[in-house]
């Protein structure tokens, strides 16, 4: 997910017209996120509030190439059908119910990502479809699929701004106490209480910079802040001090409650406790179901859990 932000970062000097332009936080990762092609429809409908299930259906996608990116503008369709990309996803079902935490796991390029990737929308399937709360995400308005999925990634982005002003993102008008409340729910509001300006302390690279940790539980904050009744997890691989790890554990198993999770999973302790694992190989599911069965089946999960999962994070 990391290639996600990298346009968030080029972008930053446009930020400011951004910003000005455009009411809602949500909006600009709209402006920001969001391949080209991605827009909302005429007849959009929205997803129900407090939506928590995640159905796949027959889920195809291959990237677009560089080509097909550029020359979309152009409208030039017979040349798009010549520079098709290999499918990275080849026919993905499954559904997450209310409540529940799905994990995925699978090697390295298995399409764990991509998968994630289709919930919030950041690109559109190419064959199947997505639905959340029942509602096909390509026709559900976009404010109410920020509104209904949250997402925390290894590297959330903190705008060169104050930490307010940061948490306003994910919630406009958020009072003092609300932000206080979500800090604490993320276990980051002693160190933010100890910094000279508090909330109005300004972040980013030119100035206080948090640790990949403390990121970690400010986008954690947001998510107490924008309550979204979906989350997407992708859980950090990035070694973090020990006092850091649990702290963000701590914080991550409170903004899990009671919510939808699908989780790109890295951790033991994540795993065992999943509904369901979906186990991916080259864009399929080749497994699903609980730890003590997939272990019992002796597939590709087992061999996985023998080779990488002994460790307390994998
Ligand atoms: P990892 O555990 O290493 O993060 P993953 O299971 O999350 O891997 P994905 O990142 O979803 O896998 O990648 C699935 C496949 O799609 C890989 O073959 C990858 O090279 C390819 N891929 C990923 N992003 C792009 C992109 N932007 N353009 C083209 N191909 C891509």
């Amino acid at each position: 997910l990391t290639r996600l932000y990298g346009p968030l970062t080029a972008l930053s000097n446009v930020r400011v017209d951004v910003m000005s332009a455009l009411v809602s936080f949500d909006r600009v990762f709209e402006v920001l996120d969001l391949e080209p092609g991605i827009a909302e429809r005429p007849d959009a409908a929205p997803i129900p509030a407090g939506s928590g299930r995640i159905e796949f259906r027959d889920v195809r996608f291959r990237y677009p190439s560089a080509d097909q990116v550029s020359l979309a503008s152009l409208e030039d369709v017979t040349a798009l059908d010549r520079t098709e990309q290999e499918e990275v996803l080849t026919g993905l079902d499954f559904t997450v119910e209310p409540g529940q935490m799905v994990a995925l796991v699978g090697p390295s390029g298995a399409g764990k990502s991509t998968t994630s990737m289709l919930v919030s929308r950041v690109y559109d399937v190419t064959g199947g479809s997505v639905l959340v709360g029942g509602v096909d995400v390509r026709d559900a308005t976009l404010e109410s699929l920020r509104d209904t999925v949250g997402v925390v990634t290894q590297d959330s982005h903190l705008f060169h701004e104050t930490i307010a002003e940061n948490l306003r993102y994910a919630r406009p008008g958020a009072t003092e106490e609300q932000m206080w409340e979500a800090l604490t729910g993320a276990r980051i509001a002693a160190l933010v209480r100890a910094l000279p300006d508090g909330l109005d302390t300004v972040v980013g690279e030119r100035g206080y910079r948090f640790s990949g940790g403390e990121k970690q539980r400010l986008a954690i904050a947001r998510l107490l802040l924008k309550q979204p009744s979906i989350v997407i997890l992708d859980e950090a691989t990035a070694h973090l001090d020990s006092e850091s790890e649990a702290a963000v554990q701590r914080a991550l198993a409170e903004a899990l409650r009671g919510r939808t999770a699908l989780v790109i999973a890295h951790r033991l302790s994540t795993i065992r406790e999943a509904d369901q694992i979906l186990v991916l190989e080259k864009g399929r599911i080749v497994e699903r179901g609980r730890h003590e069965d997939l272990v019992a089946a002796g597939g590709l999960y087992a061999s996985l859990y023998r080779t990488q999962f002994t460790e307390a994070v994998i």
